[in-house]
């Protein structure tokens, strides 16, 4: 569901920080798992399942945790996979992959490529592919997972370990916690995830405390209207006349209700109506997509669209029985705030680890992450953090940098991370930041 960042002036040599020797024995244990791990992600790359059919896909996880030593439940939120391992005393923590691919069909020309099709809710066959790059997520989640299993001496409390569905429609995580997330497993204190970046260079970590993420609404407007002859517009009420009044008046919630430091987006998606040059139509569809951080915010423009459709419907005259209908979407996906507290303490610790020149504090964006929905079910008792990790091949950052081409966006058929380093960044930060979480050291 991840869209486009914004491209952060970062120098080339920044990723060639040298590594400091709290890294050495961690690294060295991510580099010699890698080709084993290449050989998952390939496979996961090849076999991608669109959301809440991520059937396989759980299935060789769950096999994987299980063989590791993790007591595994499937089936959780339909196609989730939870993974706990109990190791003493000490703070529970969650890692979450998300696993689902999209309806894309992948023009990368890797030899790995998915020719995988299926056919989703548009009822349109289509191909399938893992374009938000899911596949790393759950490559470097087993990394992890292999890599806190065999330091089981080197840590306490208890691990979570989730692998879950449907993140790019935004159901999955709610899914899962309605289906007993936090009751019938232990609930956390702290939760991590990591998304691929595509506008970052490979191996570079981003992150932003707070909002990092936002509200995303889908709003759908029926503009009633009397149709007629286009030749006698004044015995009609045109709804494309309606209805456009609307479009340009909730621009106006942004630019003037809003506050100027406050990001708001309403974009109207779709706009359909009539069928001939010379009928005007008796309604019109709209759907709009309205992004926001905060839940005042959010309040604002939604209350503001019910507000001007039918303002605007009033002031064209419509009589009361033909006023728009305005229905929001009920699931939407929350915001996603990262603690500020515990993002700057885990990035202190990645900076650390990787240098201070590949960690680097990025502007949120307007997309959204349904990894929100995690601290929303609990926010007095947990602490979540979702970083990005750059999966830019170096080689075409520079160029795109230099202006010679334009980087594929997350979702794009052309989008082909550097994998490996993808996974290799993310195996390590999400152990050594679970080490710091559960590590002897801290636990009381
Ligand atoms: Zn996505
Ligand atoms: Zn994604």
């Amino acid at each position: 569901m991840l869209k486009k960042f914004l491209l952060p002036a970062i120098a080339a040599a920044a990723l060639t920080a040298p590594s400091s020797a709290l890294a050495d024995e961690l690294r060295d244990a991510v580099a010699s798992d890698m080709p084993q791990l290449m050989d998952l992600y390939r496979d996961l790359h090849e076999h991608p399942e669109l959301s809440f059919e991520e059937v396989k896909t759980a299935a060789k996880l769950a096999a994987r945790m299980r063989a590791l030593g993790f007591e595994v439940t499937e089936g959780v939120g339909k196609t989730g996979v939870v993974a706990v391992m109990r190791n003493g005393e000490g703070p529970t923590v969650m890692l979450r992959a998300d696993m689902d691919g999209l309806p894309v069909t992948e023009q990368t020309g890797l030899p790995y490529a998915s020719k995988q099709v299926a056919v989703p809710a548009s009822g349109v066959e289509t191909g399938v592919m893992h374009a938000c790059g899911h596949d790393t997520h759950m490559t470097a989640w087993i990394g992890t997972a292999q890599l806190l299993a065999e330091r089981k001496g080197e840590w306490s409390g208890t691990l979570v370990m989730i692998g879950q569905p449907a993140e790019e429609i935004g159901l999955g995580a709610k899914a899962m916690l309605d289906d007993g997330l936090y009751t019938r497993f232990p609930k956390p204190e702290a939760v991590l995830a990591f998304h691929d970046a595509a506008q970052f260079p490979a191996g570079m970590i981003g992150y932003s405390p707070g909002f990092a993420l936002a509200n995303v609404d889908s709003v759908d407007i029926h503009v009633k209207g009397v149709g007629g002859h286009g030749a006698y517009p004044h015995t009609t009420k045109d709804p494309i006349v309606l209805a456009s009044a609307m479009v340009m008046k909730f621009q106006t919630l942004v630019s003037r209700e809003s506050s100027p430091l406050d990001p708001a987006v309403i974009t109207v998606g779709s706009f359909h109506s009539g069928f001939k040059h010379n009928i005007i139509s008796d309604e019109a569809k709209l759907q709009l997509t309205v992004r926001s951080y905060s839940d005042e915010s959010r309040k604002l423009l939604l209350d503001g669209i019910s507000r001007i459709a039918k303002g605007e419907a009033i002031a064209a005259g419509m009589p009361e029985d033909r006023m728009p209908v305005v229905t929001l979407e009920k699931d939407y996906t929350p915001s996603t705030y990262n603690s500020p507290e515990f993002t700057e303490s885990v990035m202190a610790g990645f900076r650390e680890r990787f240098g201070e020149a590949r960690v680097m504090k990025v502007p949120s964006v307007m997309g959204g992450e349904d990894f929100s929905q995690f601290l929303r079910a609990s926010p007095d008792d947990t602490k979540s953090l979702i970083f990005w990790v750059g999966g830019v091949p170096q080689a075409e950052f520079e160029r795109a940098q230099a202006g010679e081409i334009s980087l594929p966006s997350l979702h794009s058929p052309y989008w082909a991370p550097d994998a490996e380093k993808v996974i290799a960044t993310a195996t390590e930060a999400m152990t050594a930041a679970t080490l710091d979480l559960m590590g002897l050291a801290n636990v009381q």
